[in-house]
């Protein structure tokens, strides 16, 4: 059986959606900035998928930027307000748990001057609406807090935290990646200034993304040349791209409630299967979580070890976010809040999508029941301390 529970780190594309993307490849191949008939009709298909994704996020077309992917979208917002707003203030503040996409553009902006409140999180991954009033000083230009983390599912506060931004004069960027097309967003409603949404993680292209600017707000271009998306983003727009990313965000919005319900029932089902394994806990917010995500510490085994084990039986999980995955360095977001190096190191993070079965989640927990019996027996450290640790 192969199972594929890394939803997270990307999805796969919906037939619907690909349908939609290939007559853009071979018959309305024009360029949609030029004036004849084969431009015109790149334009209109152009014009529609905007509509399609400001229609999802109960936004204004003329506030949809297509970017090519959710990181663009975020250092655009990022780096452009920090650009545009430098005489009038350089602090800006986010969490300790962002994407690398905003941790290394705040980053960045430290090296050249600017100063960044990096704001802890409870032990779920949550900051409070009260932490973001307590941190805005004089000179803060800018607050990115994502909308839900990528590795442990966690949903932020967000439409609290707005009306603070808002009562305070703050704009307010949010990394709505994870969350677009699982939870119901409304930009005006959340007061959100400015939002980056990424193709991919919903089934649509990848290499496609959003930026949201509410009107009013005009932001220096990452990317200059031509006059595209009305002068914030230069380069002929990917066409078919954009218009998988519009019949994707359609559909899924349409079929929010209806997934979301499913999706949660076997992602519970998963937890509770795995939380019956001894020395496991489980990472996140139990009830403030995305509906697709499961992230689970396994006492006294390597997260590495068990990703190799669940990919020989067919199974694709992820040890923490793609881009640590790599690496020896625990995960930030699991040190954030609060696991020692040793519990980070044996966490797992299995996302699931509309795809999922019951079927494949039932065989997931045996295998991974299975597995750790296997590495803990081979164990010096479990044998030695597990059996006088109840944690
Ligand atoms: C995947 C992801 C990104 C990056 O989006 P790309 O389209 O892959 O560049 C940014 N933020 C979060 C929370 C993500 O999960």
């Amino acid at each position: 059986m192969r199972v594929y529970l890394d939803n997270a780190a990307t999805t796969k594309v919906r037939p619907e959606v690909v349908q939609e993307m290939l007559p853009y490849y071979d018959e309305f191949y024009g360029n949609a900035s030029s004036v004849h008939t084969f431009g015109q009709e790149a334009k209109k298909g152009l014009d529609r998928a905007r509509d399609r994704v400001a229609a999802a996020l109960g936004a204004q077309s003329s506030e949809i930027i297509f970017t090519a992917g959710g990181t663009e979208a975020d250092n655009t917002a990022i780096f452009g307000v920090a650009k545009k707003y430098a005489s009038k203030g350089k602090h800006i503040i986010t969490t300790a748990i962002e994407h690398h996409a905003v941790l290394h553009s705040c980053e960045q902006l430290e090296q050249e001057g600017y100063r960044v409140t990096y704001l802890p999180v409870d032990e779920y991954g949550r900051v409070t609406a009260e932490q973001v009033k307590n941190a805005i000083c004089d000179d803060t230009i800018l607050v990115t807090i994502m909308f839900a983390n990528n590795e442990i599912g966690t949903v932020m506060p967000i439409a609290e935290i707005g009306a603070v931004c808002k009562e305070h004069g703050v704009l307010f960027h949010t990394d709505a990646v994870q969350a677009v097309g699982h939870i119901h967003i409304n930009v005006k409603e959340m007061n959100i200034d400015m939002l980056s949404l990424s193709g991919h993680k919903f089934h649509g292209p990848k290499g496609v993304g959003v930026l949201y600017v509410r009107n009013g707000l005009k932001l220096p271009s990452l990317i200059v040349g031509g006059a595209q998306e009305r002068t914030r983003r230069a380069g002929t727009e990917n066409l078919p791209a954009i218009v998988g990313l519009g019949k994707a965000i359609e559909l899924a919005t349409a079929e929010i409630d209806e997934n979301a319900k499913k999706i949660s029932a076997l992602r519970d089902r998963l937890i509770k299967g795995l939380l019956t394994i001894p020395h496991t806990r489980l990472n996140g917010h139990p009830t403030d979580r995305l509906p697709n995500n499961a992230n689970i510490s396994i006492r006294y085994i390597e997260g590495e070890s068990i990703l190799l084990m669940l990919d020989m039986n067919g199974i694709a999980a992820s040890s923490g976010s793609a881009c640590t995955s790599g690496s020896l360095d625990p995960s930030h977001v699991l040190l954030a809040i609060g696991l020692t190096h040793e519990v980070a190191h044996g966490s797992v993070r299995l996302t699931l999508s509309e795809y999922t079965t019951q079927e494949e989640i039932d065989y997931t927990i045996e295998v991974l029941k299975k597995t750790t019996e296997r590495l803990r027996a081979m164990s010096p450290i479990y044998n030695e301390s597990a059996t006088s640790d109840n944690k």
